[in-house]
């Protein structure tokens, strides 16, 4: 892949959000593109962000601990979101490095971040992974847990949820599982909707989503 290639795909990725933005009426600085630069090497993401791209996400920390530190030092104002599944002993380690935390997804992680957010005073977004395919392979919590979930990450754990994250199951339509989480995030008062990938991201927007998480569409395919 030259660098090239990857900012046409971002361009592309770019208008595709606008266009969609209109077409649902919404305003396009209420949704922000997460470009998903899992398993790609810092050579692939410096022209991404050359382009002017800020917000990347990365689906586990040992892999962005060490790709990502001198891409931050390198150019301020970067941000980064933790996109995949997290154990409780990383923690520590993912309080310190991202912006955001799209999987929070039970009690005992629950418990970690929060002692982490306390100890290091940094406060990441916090979103409630849901497993809207009640997909038994699957991390998040169930639709019908969902209510009580969120209670408890705040009541118990003291933590500030700030959205739901969702990803469908990859033989059915979309649609459905974005707006069953954008009306479980409606009735629990949270704002933010991380939903939509390279295939889909169109259909996100139309149903609400606010972060879409985009790689193949920007990056190329992965191996
Ligand atoms: C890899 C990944 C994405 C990006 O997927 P693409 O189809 O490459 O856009 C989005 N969300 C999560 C949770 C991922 O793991």
């Amino acid at each position: 892949m030259t660098n090239n290639l990857s900012s046409t795909g971002l361009e592309h990725v770019r208008a595709e959000i606008a266009r969609a933005c209109r077409d649902a009426g919404r305003n396009a600085a209420d949704v922000e593109l997460v470009a998903v630069s899992k398993t790609f090497p810092a050579e692939a993401i410096e022209p991404v962000i050359a382009a002017g791209q800020r917000l990347f996400g990365e689906n586990r920390v040992q892999e962005a601990k060490n790709k990502w530190p001198a891409l931050m030092a390198a150019t301020p104002g970067i941000k980064l979101h933790l996109i995949g599944p997290l154990q409780s002993n990383k923690a520590k380690e993912a309080v310190a490095l991202f912006d955001a935390i799209h999987s929070v997804d039970r009690p005992s992680l629950c418990e970690a971040l929060s002692k982490e957010i306390q100890k290091q005073g940094r406060t990441p977004l916090l979103f409630a992974e849901i497993n809207t395919g009640a997909e038994p392979q699957k991390a998040g919590v169930l639709p019908q847990d969902a209510d009580a979930f969120l209670t408890a990450c705040r009541a118990t754990y003291g933590l500030t949820m700030s959205g739901l994250m969702c990803i469908p199951p990859a033989d059915e339509a979309p649609g459905p599982h974005f707006a069953l989480t954008a009306k479980i995030a409606k009735r629990n008062g949270l704002k933010l909707l991380s939903m939509g990938m390279s295939a889909d991201f169109a259909d996100a927007i139309a149903l609400g989503a606010t972060h879409v998480r985009v790689g193949s569409a920007i990056f190329g395919g992965r191996h």
